[in-house]
């Protein structure tokens, strides 16, 4: 029988919940057991997909298509798990279904209520993952305990613990032990009043895991026991990492947590822990031979989290070729005040990354000229892609007005324009092309050399595309079209052929990068930037290299 694992937080939110569910993710699989992950917020959105970065941070895709929380990056980065829509549920989604139902009649008679309709339809979400394969399905709860959003699914939570028997369920509160500096001590009463709270809604959490500055000692751990009802061994101490977040689920292993999960739940597990694999990659984060600098040029830069995946895909190619990157945010609309060398002068690669909308576009395409003049390594993934044809079709093509019809509906040239299904499209939730699509590699491009192969999956969400009338004069002036969908004839990547490493790809290969697994395009970009950086020291620079020169540095 599939066991579940609830995960609640308290006092504060951004207390790294995501990270600590996946870190819990990666411990169980790497114990053998088959596990899933799945996110409930109580937001009202259906999904994340209509909110500004700035509300929520990036748009997480999943492979079927389903734009999602950012938490659930961090679930596919720690874990081998596949997730799908199933694993992310919102208030809103809740309720869109409830509401469907009862316009379809099914609850025909009845008064429809936040328990038991809204309820049942959380529990419905939570059991959608259960197959007889999976081990244990992980649950964590967006927002704290205490809102006033979150009450339907801790209610939710409460009762399924309650039909599925007890011993099947394990309830994980994550807290803050706040340091106060005066008094020299962490403070364990919010951590209290947290527990308190969950257990007036008839949840008493059997782990706590409290996130603190320096951690605590057994004086501390015994009275977290005491006033939260929670034996003392499973009073679990997530102090701060020191280099990486990849360093949360050893920090969890070396206080039992596993076993704790294990014995509680009584689950057989084929392996002990074996974290060396883990433990090296986590060594060469400790100690690279030198560093890179990588420009993201981007118009949501004062927010980290609104370019996650990409960070951490930069990390984990840095990770491969053992090398620190030194990470530049540059704001797109600083370019066209300051100047692309002022800003852009001493980096080894520029990044431009995915967006919307025309703030920011200008500095961006300045980006691209810069990266492309210079010969320094570029990578522009999605709209990044875009704003490379751009900047093609007006410098090298000659076409001044180029533009994508997202930022100029009357371009004389519209090189990107809108993809024909999206042409009577209005609503703008769930409607992008979304998810994992094909894309044949062109041989002998840099993309098929990194990659390795002739052809990949990768995911999308994008309503614009290239306008395949302009191909023929883009190929005819030095552009490759490097990787096209085999079905539809779409361009999926384009580069230029007399340049260092200039690649522009349609999808996001940052939703399937790993920190054991950096991903081939970020690898092939680190390494090209290196080489630059090398070059440069060297007084060379600026030539065009394959990706065999490029290897190991
Ligand atoms: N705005 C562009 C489009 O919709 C790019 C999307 C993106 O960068 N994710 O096609």
């Amino acid at each position: 029988m599939t066991k579940h694992i609830f995960v609640t937080g308290g006092v504060v939110s951004s207390l790294g919940k995501g990270i600590t569910c996946a870190a819990v993710g990666m411990l169980l699989e790497n114990r053998g057991l088959k596990i899933a992950l799945q996110k409930l917020d109580p937001y009202i959105n259906v999904d994340p997909g209509t909110m500004s970065p700035y509300q929520h941070g990036e748009v997480y895709v999943t492979e079927d298509g389903a734009e999602t929380d950012l938490d659930l990056g961090h679930y596919e980065r720690f874990t081998d798990a596949v997730l799908s829509k199933d694993c992310n549920y919102t208030t809103g989604k809740i309720y869109r279904e409830v509401i469907r139902k009862e316009r379809a009649g099914d609850y025909l008679g009845s008064t429809v209520q936040v328990v038991p309709h809204i309820t049942d339809e959380i529990k419905a979400a939570i059991r959608s993952l259960d197959d007889d394969a999976t081990d244990v399905i992980i649950t964590e709860l967006g927002g704290t305990v205490g809102d006033i959003e979150s009450l339907p699914f801790l209610e939710a939570i409460r009762q399924f613990a309650l039909e599925v028997g007890r011993a099947n369920v394990l309830f994980i509160h994550l807290t803050l032990l706040p340091y106060l500096r005066a008094s020299g001590e962490a403070k364990t009463k919010p951590t209290q009043h947290s527990v308190a709270k969950l257990r007036e809604i008839g949840i008493q959490p059997d782990i706590l895991i409290c996130r603190s500055e320096q951690g605590f000692d057994e004086g501390m751990r015994a009275k977290i026991s005491l006033f939260c009802n929670v034996e003392k061994d499973a009073v679990i101490d997530e102090m701060d990492v020191e280099h990486t977040i990849y360093q949360v689920p050893v920090e969890l292993a070396e206080q039992g947590l596993d076993d704790q999960i294990i014995s509680r739940l009584r689950l057989e597990t084929p392996k002990p822990l074996d974290l060396t694999a883990w433990n090296a990659m986590i060594e060469r984060v400790k100690s690279p031979k030198g560093s890179v600098r990588i420009a993201v040029v981007g118009k949501y830069i004062e927010l980290h989290d609104a370019y996650k995946s990409i960070y951490e895909s930069l990390d984990h190619a840095g990770i491969a070729n053992e090398v620190a990157i030194d990470l530049v945010k540059v704001q797109a609309e600083d370019v066209v005040d300051r100047g692309a060398a002022a800003l852009l002068g001493d980096v080894d690669g520029i990044l431009v990354p995915g967006g919307f909308g025309d703030r920011g576009i200008e500095g961006k395409i300045l980006a691209v000229r810069y990266a492309r003049e210079q010969g320094v390594p570029y990578f522009g993934i999605c709209l990044g892609m875009q704003v490379a044809v751009i900047e093609f079709a007006r410098s090298v093509l000659g076409l001044e007005d180029a533009n994508s019809t997202e930022m100029d509906l009357v371009t004389r040239d519209p090189v990107i324009s809108l993809l024909d299904e999206q042409q009577q499209i209005t609503d703008k939730g769930g409607t992008m092309r979304l998810g994992g699509y094909k894309c044949r590699l062109g041989e002998g491009t840099r993309a098929a050399d990194a990659y390795g192969r002739a052809e990949v999956v990768e995911r999308h969400r994008h309503r614009y595309e290239f306008n395949n009338a302009y191909r023929q004069r883009f190929e005819e002036n030095g552009a490759v079209i490097a990787g096209v969908n085999p079905d539809r004839d779409l361009v999926e990547i384009v580069e230029i052929a007399d340049h260092p490493w200039f690649v522009g790809v349609q999808f996001h290969p940052e939703f399937k990068s790993k920190p054991i697994a950096e991903h081939p395009l970020f690898g092939a970009f680190v390494r090209a930037a290196m080489h630059r950086r090398d070059a440069e020291k060297n007084g060379a620079g600026g030539e065009a290299v394959n990706d065999e020169r490029l290897e190991r540095v």
